[in-house]
């Protein structure tokens, strides 16, 4: 049985906390049997389904580490925060905006029927795939590698090591992205594209393939509820105005078609990818009552068996057990 709500007031201590987080996990592993994982790119359909992970770590110093939290994977969608990020930094918020809009769109992250249907002047958000092939064809660099550089060399500044191409994920990616290809196609009839179609790409795919654990993923979520910076350096590492941007992207649009009812439900920012990641950024908080981390954390969450909508099946659970049991809405 999953444990009930503690009285927090009295036992916020590390041990004490690791102890409800190692309960919930064995508790929602057992769900991951109700997702799937996904089989589109075929060499994702390696991955363990019963797996389930989850790093907490906050902006007062203390990390919560449970369950499956070493198994490397790949970056996939949650790239499209940092892209989007970089984008800002390099090119200035204006001049992303003005080609990529903010918009939830209620679709599949892969769908091509808003652009065509409704005759769009950019695409809606930068996490639906339109927008985010979008973003990355306004990264600067004349090759993949040029263009993908800035993207690893913020991961770097983040995780505190430079992270890598899985090589099998992206030509698994690339060699499946019929799709993709698709979409790259009609952005460039749109007149969507700022570089040459392949070269974005072939940078889409490997930006997807970047290695990561769900440690960075919470490093990179501590940092967002920071407003952009490390708290444990004080170095401004993304500009706060962009933090915010971005928050609000993955609060509007980050769990594809769910991102309604996860705001609804747990309510705080959140990028899901399809290889069973979540980045979840939980801000600081004014309660009345004692609570974990209320000086804000970044969370990160592997569960590659993933729900009808492409969300880390008991990933999703998992989050919502302790949004609800620690009060981290931010509403
Ligand atoms: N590389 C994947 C694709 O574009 C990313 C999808 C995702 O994680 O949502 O199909």
């Amino acid at each position: 049985m999953v444990q009930g709500a503690a009285n927090w007031n009295t036992e916020l201590t590390e041990e004490w906390l690791q102890n409800y987080v190692d309960d919930w996990v064995a508790f929602y592993r057992k769900m991951t049997s109700d997702g799937k994982v996904a089989s589109y790119i075929p060499i994702l359909e390696e991955a363990n389904q019963n797996h389930l992970g989850i790093t907490i770590m906050g902006n007062n110093g203390m990390t919560i580490r449970s369950g499956d939290t070493d198994i490397p994977f790949t970056i996939q969608s949650i790239s499209k925060v940092i892209s989007f990020i970089v984008g800002c930094m390099e090119r200035g918020v204006q001049y992303m905006l003005d080609r990529v809009d903010v918009e939830p769109t209620g679709e599949a992250f892969n769908s091509i029927m808003h652009l065509e249907m409704k005759q769009l002047k950019k695409p809606f958000n930068p996490f639906i795939n339109a927008g985010a092939i979008t973003v990355t064809s306004m990264l600067e660099g004349n090759t993949s590698d040029e263009k993908l550089k800035p993207i690893i060399d913020l991961m770097e500044r983040m995780f505190g090591y430079r992270p890598a191409l899985n090589v099998d994920v992206y030509e698994s990616e690339r060699d499946s992205s019929m799709r993709n290809r698709a979409i790259g196609y009609y952005l460039l009839e749109t007149g969507f594209l700022e570089s040459d179609m392949n070269i974005t790409l072939e940078t889409y795919f490997k930006q997807c393939s970047i290695e990561i654990t769900i440690d960075d993923l919470a490093k990179f979520g501590m940092i967002l509820a920071n407003d952009g910076e490390d708290p444990n350096s004080q170095e401004e590492i993304i500009p706060r105005p962009i933090a915010r941007i971005a928050k609000a992207l993955m609060l509007t649009c980050g769990m594809y078609d769910a991102s309604g009812k996860f705001a609804t439900y747990v309510g705080i920012p959140a990028k899901s990818g399809v290889s069973g990641g979540i980045i979840a950024v939980s801000p600081p908080r004014v309660r009345e009552e004692e609570l974990p981390f209320l000086d804000g954390c970044g969370i990160g969450v592997y569960g590659p068996a993933l729900d009808e909508q492409g969300n880390s099946e008991a990933g999703i659970r998992l989050l919502r057990h302790i949004a609800k049991q620690w009060d981290l809405s931010i509403f």
